[in-house]
């Protein structure tokens, strides 16, 4: 029997409307969908009523699937003949560990195709209007990872501060260690933040700040996961028109 191929799909930020194409058209057509947690529910409710829907969801104190589980079912069911749609939040490629299972899949000699995704960066920016390199404030953005792991041995220097956008995944919980560690690294305790969270979901908010008050922000807020948080000029670019449709969008 023929190998099936391993579609890494990337799902987007959470609105269905924000799937490409390709990624609706394989949905649709699935046998077996492999998703994350982070896939919104409106999305998988696309897929056939007799499609498998195995999820795999990572949670950052509990991991139901460690990933050599994770790459080692992709490729059980691929070599079985099955086309599976491993389906990411995002995009495969930021942060989506898509890097270690497009290798599992070539290492076991089966097809990988990549199917991009918005990443949470880019759906976030445009949900809460910060162009995250508005020509008057920034030239370089960066997307960093700021889950505790490693954090401290992280290079973060000069990818934050004047003319530059930092986009960090991942970050919540340890908001207080980043913002030490961005002062530490230079940057003005006023520097304007954002704080995204639930980007293009209806429970969408946008929450702004300076960077010293990162840590009471997310705490007073009761942010939650899943949050990306902006460090730069462009999320102060905020006028009075945007105030009110970021209002009328929180009310509808
Ligand atoms: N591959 C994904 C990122 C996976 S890492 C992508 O490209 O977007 C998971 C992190 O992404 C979360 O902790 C959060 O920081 C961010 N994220 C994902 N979806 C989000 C959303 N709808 N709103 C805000 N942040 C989101």
């Amino acid at each position: 029997m023929e190998n099936g191929t391993i579609y890494l799909v990337g799902a987007g930020p959470g609105d269905p409307d924000l799937l490409t194409l390709r990624a609706a058209r394989l949905i649709e057509r699935a046998e077996l969908i492999v998703h994350d947690g982070l896939v919104d529910r409106a999305i998988l409710a696309t897929a056939r009523p007799e499609a498998r829907l195995v999820s795999v969801a990572k949670s950052r104190s509990k991991h139901t699937l460690p990933q050599d589980d994770i790459n080692a079912l992709l490729v059980r069911e691929a070599r079985r003949g099955v086309d599976v749609v491993r389906l990411k939040g995002g995009d495969p490629f930021v942060f989506g560990r898509g890097g270690e299972e497009a290798e599992a899949a070539r290492a076991a000699g089966i097809r990988v195709e990549i199917v991009p995704g918005i990443s949470a960066a880019n759906g976030a920016a445009a949900a809460a209007q910060i162009a995250l390199t508005h020509r008057d404030d920034a030239s370089i953005v960066s997307f960093v990872a700021g889950q505790c792991k490693g954090l401290s041995e992280q290079d973060w220097a000069g990818l934050a501060g004047r003319g530059r956008t930092l986009v960090i995944y991942m970050g919540v919980k340890t908001a207080p260690q980043i913002a030490e560690k961005l002062m530490a690294d230079g940057l003005a305790p006023d520097m304007p933040i954002a704080v995204i969270e639930n980007a293009c979901r209806p429970a969408m908010r946008v929450l702004r700040g300076p960077l010293a008050g990162l840590p009471d922000l997310i705490a007073d807020e009761a942010v939650r996961s899943p949050a990306l948080i902006i460090i730069g000029d462009v999320t102060a670019r905020e006028d009075a028109a945007l105030a009110t449709l970021l209002e009328e969008a929180r009310a509808s």
